[in-house]
């Protein structure tokens, strides 16, 4: 006999911490997609393509250094990353906007471990955090789950509205103690933060005295455009600055290696968190991704993938026009996985998940990136995993189900 779960853990003495825990409607979507057995078209997560996976380098140098040579390789690693690692980034990163050294750099496991490391670093209980509205949730539950205090500052074309965080931080009447920031095609929006707004968000960071969490996974997508200066590099050493990054998008979700670049004084403390939570981060995994910078694989993989992805973000594009033109805007990014779609107020886009699903797509509800659920009648479709064929019948499907549940 199975127990609903509030029964199960009533009589469990759990931290209220554990019963506030939001989780991720996003992350959640993976298990129930691989619970469907018809064929659904896959907007809904934000993966590479399966196709654009380098799986037979990374086989190759796998083999190379997990090999019965390199027993070494399945040891603890020294928790602020293995050497080998952390010299292949330093050298991916010299010339690029992210340029660092060592002393800023720590290995973490994925990007999600650097947004728990900086929230765990800066925020106590009560603390005022700002997101993006919307926002990448799975970032915003993170500061949740140090019990912060979130004020969302809406997101246009050119990234966070950084006058209007003013005025609302004017409102709120203290400072913030973070601004967790997804400045470069951000998620779920697409858009990019323009110069002059990255500037003035870190004066006001400045102003304010709070750490600016820069969280830029997809930076190094770019199919369009200029290039833009990150924040790291604006901030020019400015302590409050915490980068965090992961080889998620540019190589494979699955291996859950990242980085953090972070003040040189806040070093020991993040390798004190880090202790407390895994010790290190995987190393046959960092060996790998190792291996694979070393072997210059990543420079090809970038440019073959930016092709790839412009091409899907144009036939989801044409796809909308075709089905929602007049009922629906979507954004236009220059890189990165997502276009954020809104359509008008007889669109509740939570109620159209179902009929959608049983029509064949799947996507990500808007109220999912916004934890006041601002978004009713928005989702969010990642265009970077479905070959333009399948993504042209997956927004037909798409237009089914919304004519169903407008009727
Ligand atoms: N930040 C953003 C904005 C993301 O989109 C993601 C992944 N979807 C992450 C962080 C987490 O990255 P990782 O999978 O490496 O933990």
């Amino acid at each position: 006999m199975t127990h609903p779960p509030q029964q199960s853990t009533a009589s469990l003495p759990l931290a209220s911490r554990a019963t506030d825990l939001v989780g991720s409607v996003i992350d959640s979507s993976t298990s129930l997609l691989a619970k469907q057995t018809h064929d659904i078209v896959r907007f809904a997560m934000g993966s590479p393509a399966p196709e654009a996976i380098p799986t037979r380098a990374l086989a190759q140098v796998g083999a190379a250094v997990m090999g019965e040579h390199s027993p070494d390789a399945f040891d603890y690693a020294a928790t602020e990353g293995d050497p080998a690692l952390r010299e292949a980034l330093l050298d991916m990163l010299a010339g690029t906007t992210d340029a660092t050294t060592p002393e800023r750099l720590t290995i973490t496991s994925g990007g999600m471990q650097g947004l728990d490391l900086a929230f765990k670093l800066f925020v106590d209980p009560g603390d005022l955090v700002i997101v993006e509205s919307p926002t990448y949730t799975n970032g915003s539950a993170t500061a949740l789950s140090y019990q912060a205090e979130l004020l969302e500052a809406p997101v246009d074309d050119e990234g966070m509205d950084v006058d209007r965080l003013e005025q609302l931080v004017e409102k709120a009447g203290r400072s913030p103690k973070a601004i967790y920031t997804i400045p470069t095609f951000q998620n779920p929006s697409g858009s990019t933060m323009s110069i002059a707004r990255r500037k003035r968000l870190l004066e006001l960071a400045r102003t304010w005295g709070s750490a600016v969490i820069d969280d830029d996974p997809y930076g190094m997508l770019r199919f369009e455009g200029d290039p833009m200066p990150s924040l790291h590099e604006l901030a020019d050493g400015d302590p409050l600055v915490y980068s965090v990054r992961t080889f998620s998008k540019i190589i494979a979700p699955g291996l859950r290696v990242g980085w953090v670049d972070a003040d040189p004084g806040l070093g020991q403390l993040l390798i004190n968190a880090k202790q407390a939570m895994d010790t290190c981060t995987n190393l046959p995994l960092q060996r790998l991704v190792a291996g694979f910078l070393r072997g210059g694989y990543l420079q090809d993989h970038l440019v073959t993938q930016r092709a790839v992805y412009l091409e899907r973000k144009q036939a989801m594009q044409a796809a909308l026009q075709e089905h929602f033109a007049g009922r629906a805007r979507w954004t236009d990014p220059e890189g990165g996985f997502f276009l954020w779609v809104t359509f008008g107020d007889e669109v509740d886009t939570e109620a159209l998940f179902e009929p959608a699903l049983a029509e064949g797509v799947a996507f990500i509800p808007g109220n999912a990136f916004s934890p006041s659920k601002r978004f009713p009648n928005a989702l969010r479709v990642c265009f970077a995993s479905t070959r333009p064929d399948r993504i042209h019948e997956g927004v037909a499907r798409l237009a089914r189900a919304v004519d169903k549940v407008t009727k």
